[in-house]
């Protein structure tokens, strides 16, 4: 007994060293940026703190490094009341406007002194409120509107430079108990990484680091936050006590106590100074690793911040110098247009090179075709032009007072720029389209996805070499893989005679690979592996499928109108009906084989049922049981829902079976399977 709790005890001590340890390097690497170890040598402190907390769980506190992600997702944000409220500042544009701030200052201060101002940056992001009790944070919360915000701790404790702990021991007391507000945000350089990795996955684009910031902190599940790079710095500090006189003194202090406080602080003697600090700013902004839209003036001795006091919605102390937008207007010369990798066509206007906030701009997005109709953007048009905190600028609206009436109307074209074929714009999408199968804006990915496991499962056929034939000319479309020569293959770079082999009777494997798969292959719009199955087994051949109408379509199950549209705008394109009259004389399963589709009409079969499994079968695998569906037709269902026909339990099912319940569902268990695979089989 005893010596478990010498155990422990020295276990305590470890873990809070080990913690001081990883909060003075988070701080030197978060907020200092200046490493004193590292990667691995704090990787290795993590693990052994993780190790100890792991054995003495009793020992684990809710501000221990390892528990920055911690917690569920949740299913919304609470509620919570700001003791202070989080007033926004009132924005200026112009010297007159700050002139007349000075001015209504000393008239509230009864002076005609100089003020000292603190000046500080404005950081374009997300403005938070951070609570720490006894030095440990309890509370972080967003500012919403001012009086009440959401309840975010979780996602903000994921932030490393926020401290969970208050280190430093220099600090009384009473200050270990404090508010501090700040601005959560982006840098550039990781806005672009965010962004990149975004379009990879092909998921929508964040406009500006500001709006990827919101939709980070917006998140419910803090693991998803940790993953966002995102930063915070603080500008102010709420203490019932000891606070200094000042707010310059004050983010000296917050800087002590291992906050990271907005840099670049100024404090300036009167008016003319902010202004010339304004200046210089606008010209400087650019070069910053992060967006600012201007800076916060504000009134630096608390005492006077006191005496001025605030209105109703803003503090009479401070105000918000905003920059002038960034915006330029230019000669539009002409709209081109840009083929995607996945076939959409975006509109691109082409400029009259003009400088706007540092940099020459000749180029700008257009999005689509309805935003230059609602825009009336015409060529040869005057139009203003902003950057934001876009990757590219935007036509913001047409100067219309200046035209002469040479200007011309912007039409899509019919045809794709890339590859001349015909371009396809499906009903209620914006987007236009190009689906030919030899586009060379897409020849790649076309290849890419015709190769894959579930399509003609080309293994021999990776990115490089796929790279290699279509940079070289030898493949514009699929139906090209199946002319390719021994000789030309072994003409190729890094390519041995038995690799070249081996492609072309992988090649000659994949003419045998079914009629679904072949679908599938085609990456017609919409039309994943279960549709193409469906597909296959409704229509029995490429021919009668290709000729279907929109309603014949919709009969098969899992296809919806957006698809059956899809499908038919895809064979009605002359450009890919060529390459599958290639891809057939090439030799390709054109049909399903007349056995298969024979003997599942003799027998019922499973044709079109779907089956979905739960739980541990004992007579076969998994793999093996949904192998005996498919080949008697049958399809093997995603997810629990009411277009499931049987649900197969084995034993320890999951939680399917209890949806399958609920749902009323037709419940086989393993002997009932077996007994129906068999007899279908004909083995019985
Ligand atoms: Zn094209």
């Amino acid at each position: 007994m005893s010596g478990e709790k010498l155990d422990r005890d020295v276990a305590k001590e470890q873990i809070d060293r080990l913690r001081q340890e990883i909060r003075h390097h988070d701080w030197c690497y978060y907020v200092a940026n200046e490493p004193e170890i590292s990667d691995q040598e704090y990787d290795r402190l993590m693990e052994q703190l993780l190790a100890l907390e792991e054995r003495f769980p009793e020992l684990i506190t809710a501000d221990s490094p390892t528990r920055r992600v911690a917690g569920e997702p949740l299913s919304g944000f609470p509620v919570v009341e700001h003791k202070v409220s989080m007033l926004s500042l009132a924005n200026t544009y112009s010297w007159q406007e700050l002139l007349e701030f000075d001015r209504r200052v000393q008239r509230g201060l009864n002076t005609s002194a100089q003020i000292e101002y603190a000046v500080e940056l404005k950081v374009d992001g997300v403005a938070v409120s951070l609570r720490y009790e006894q030095g440990r944070l309890v509370q972080g919360s967003t500012r919403g509107d001012g009086l009440y915000g959401d309840d975010i701790t979780a996602n903000l404790k994921t932030i490393k430079s926020i401290p969970l702990t208050i280190f430093s021991s220099q600090i009384p007391l009473s200050m270990h108990s404090l508010e501090v507000r700040g601005e959560v945000f982006m840098t550039r350089e990781n806005f672009a990484r965010v962004n990149q990795a975004r379009e990879r996955a092909g998921e929508p684009l964040f406009a500006n680091p500001r709006n990827a910031t919101a939709g980070s902190l917006k998140l419910l599940d803090p693991r998803l936050v940790a993953k966002r790079p995102l930063d915070i710095f603080l500008y102010a500090c709420l203490a019932e006590q000891d606070l200094p006189e000042t707010q310059s003194e004050a983010m000296d202090l917050l800087e002590r106590m291992g906050f990271k406080v907005t840099p670049h602080r100024r404090v300036c003697l009167g008016i003319q100074a902010v202004i010339d600090c304004c200046q210089e700013w606008e010209d400087r902004r650019e070069a910053l690793p992060f967006e600012i839209d201007g800076l916060v003036i504000k009134v630096n001795s608390f005492v006077q911040q006191r005496q001025l006091g605030e209105t109703a919605k803003n503090p009479r102390w401070a105000i918000s110098y905003k920059f002038p937008g960034r915006q330029a207007t230019t000669r539009l010369l002409d709209i081109q247009l840009q083929v995607g990798r996945t076939g959409t066509i975006t509109p691109v206007a082409i400029l009259e090179p003009v400088a706007l906030s540092g940099s020459v701009i000749s180029r700008a997005t257009l999005h689509n075709a309805d935003e230059i109709n609602r825009k009336d953007i015409r060529i040869g048009d005057r139009v203003i032009i902003e950057k934001g905190g876009e990757v590219i600028p935007k036509v913001v609206k047409v100067v219309t007072s200046v035209r002469t009436g040479q200007e011309r109307q912007f039409q899509m074209p019919s045809l794709c720029p890339a590859c001349g074929g015909a371009v396809i714009r499906e009903e209620e999408e914006a987007a236009y389209r190009c689906q030919n199968l030899d586009c060379s804006a897409q020849i790649e990915r076309i290849i890419q996805h015709f190769a894959s496991r579930n399509a003609m499962d080309i293994e021999e056929l990776g990115p490089a070499l796929i790279r290699q034939l279509v940079a070289g000319g030898r493949v514009k479309n699929p139906a090209d893989l199946y002319d390719l020569r021994l000789e030309e293959l072994k003409a190729l770079e890094r390519m041995a005679e038995k690799s070249a082999q081996n492609l072309l009777s992988a090649l000659e494997k994949s003419k045998r690979r079914p009629l679904s798969a072949l679908i599938f292959a085609l990456g017609i719009r919409h039309v994943g592996v279960v549709a193409a199955e469906n597909l296959a087994r409704y229509f029995r051949s490429l021919d009668a499928l290709g000729a279907a109408s929109r309603e014949e379509l919709e009969k098969v199950s899992g296809v919806g109108p957006v698809m059956a549209e899809s499908i038919e705008k895809f064979f009605r394109a002359e450009r890919n009906r060529q390459v599958l009259n290639r891809l057939r004389q090439a030799g390709l399963v054109w049909t399903e084989e007349a056995d298969t589709a024979e003997r599942r009409k003799e027998d019922g079969g499973l044709a079109g049922q779907r089956f979905i499994f739960t739980g541990t079968l004992r007579s076969f695998t998994r793999a093996q049981a949904e192998e005996m569906v498919k080949s008697l037709g049958g399809i093997i269902g995603s997810a629990v829902g009411k277009s499931i026909d049987f649900v197969v339990v084995g034993e320890q099912p999951g939680s399917k079976f209890q949806k399958a319940c609920d749902l009323g569902l037709k419940i086989l268990k393993e002997d009932e399977f077996r007994l129906m695979i068999e007899r279908l089989q004909g083995n019985i």
